[in-house]
């Protein structure tokens, strides 16, 4: 059984929380995209951990943890999470890493720096871990997979060849200092060491655990609004966050993710540049930042304060719609207690006209919330654990949500911890 969790959004939808309670009744977790470029937040018996690379249930001894193909490793990162741990007092984890995975170079972090720095304003904000320039290297087929490491001299001579042209933009573009390809090969071959006791056959591997009926789960990094094709492009990420590429990334066959979890956020929240409808200013926005997530809205890569919305129904029917998402799990419902009212974006008003269908970048940028307001419950509900103890304004709250988004409500997360969840029937 392969079951997936994404995000609808923006990301920080609390994904993280979501696949270690999920992961302890399953038997492999894979991250299937992405890299080191956004944080899980998960908090448990050993404390409160931001994984960047590693899926989340690394917690787990009875789990294995894969990096899948479709991910940009960084390999000392993966290394230095691992010790961080066990030096954390984690039994080591179970770690596999797909011989068909890329090597996310040191140089795809320095271009992502330069990049930002020459675009100044205009720039994407990113977290500056080389994503954007590890996955423009994959399509142009000049990229390293781990496979490679292994290989033979070719290795040296693709190095060569590959800084030769990066040379050409660090010299006439960028103004920086040119890259040594015989320091790249002995990274490597470093690399090359560090990987080595965690890499397999994914694929294979998975395929005998589909045969075996294991439980296998996909995490997805970022959510619906920062995919590439789907997303508000340009301001995405450089890979697909949608459920149907963990078959690619993870390399499974696409009709084996049978159960698709959309994590929604119970207000809004993003990282980085992009529009975003129903994002909110001023004292309004500063008081639910710091209230949100479990220590406020600041980004678990960066500490860059997040951006703060109302819910934006819009965008997240929308972000479950495109996931073919099969059930959701709206999070951080407990932070809303503080609140009168809650106002949800229902609708976008573009050029005088509502709809309720996101549309693309070029429209969006002109789109204003149509707003409605429903009555807060002014009360703390984190620990409740059965539906029917929420107060009335809360189902109402979540019911109006589910009705929105048009797929099922089956898990309420009201607070970080594990077990601050509530289960409802589809
Ligand atoms: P991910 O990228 O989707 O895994 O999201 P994060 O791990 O960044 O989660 C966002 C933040 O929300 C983290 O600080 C979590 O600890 C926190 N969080 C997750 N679920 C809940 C919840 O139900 N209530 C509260 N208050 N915080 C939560």
């Amino acid at each position: 059984m392969v079951r997936a969790i994404v995000g609808a959004n923006w990301g920080d939808e609390g994904k993280g929380k979501i696949t270690d309670m999920l992961g302890e009744e399953s038997d492999i977790v894979i991250r299937f995209q992405g890299g080191s470029n956004a944080g899980h937040t998960i908090i448990n018996d050993y404390g409160r951990f931001a994984l960047h690379l590693l899926p989340s249930g690394v917690f787990y001894k009875h789990t294995t943890n894969i990096i899948g193909n479709g991910v940009a490793l960084n390999i000392p990162y993966l290394v230095k999470e691992i010790n961080d741990l066990v030096e954390k007092g984690v039994p080591a984890p179970h770690i596999l890493v797909s011989d068909r995975a890329q090597v996310l170079m040191p140089y795809h972090i320095e271009f992502d720096a330069y990049e930002e720095e020459r675009l100044g304003g205009k720039s994407f904000g990113s977290t500056k871990s080389g994503i954007a320039p590890f996955y423009s290297d994959k399509y142009a087929k000049i990229g390293f997979q781990v496979s490679e490491l292994f290989g033979g001299e070719e290795l040296k001579e693709k190095v060569e060849r590959v800084c030769q042209m990066k040379n050409v933009m660090l010299e006439h573009l960028y103004h920086k200092p040119l890259l040594d390809p015989q320091k790249i090969y002995e990274t490597l071959l470093e690399y090359r060491d560090m990987v080595a006791p965690y890499v397999c056959d994914v694929s294979l591997y998975l395929n005998q655990a589909l045969k075996e009926n294991k439980t296998i789960l996909l995490e997805g990094q970022l959510g619906s609004l920062k995919d590439p094709d789907h997303g508000i492009y340009p301001m995405v990420t450089s890979s697909s966050t949608l459920a149907a590429y963990g078959a690619i990334g993870a390399g499974i066959p696409p009709y084996e993710i049978t159960d698709i979890v959309t994590v929604v956020k119970a207000y809004s929240s993003a990282v980085g540049a992009g529009e975003f409808v129903s994002e909110i200013f001023g004292s309004e926005a500063d008081e639910l930042r710091r209230r949100g997530g479990d220590k406020g809205e600041f980004g678990a890569t960066t500490g860059r304060p997040r951006r703060v919305g109302w819910f934006d129904a819009v965008a997240s029917r929308y972000g479950c719609r495109i996931q073919g998402a099969t059930e959701v799990a709206l999070t951080v419902l407990d932070v809303l207690g503080y609140l009168d009212e809650i106002p949800m974006c229902v609708g976008y008003e573009i050029d005088g006209k509502v709809t309720r269908d996101f549309p693309t970048t070029v429209s969006l940028h002109k789109a204003k919330p149509v707003w409605k307001t429903m009555p807060g419950w002014k009360c703390d509900i984190r620990g409740i654990t059965e539906y029917e103890k929420l107060p009335q304004e809360c189902r109402d709250y979540i019911e109006a949500i589910e009705r929105e988004l048009e797929v099922p409500i089956t898990m309420v997360s009201n607070g970080p911890s594990r077990h601050e969840i509530i289960k409802r029937s589809k």
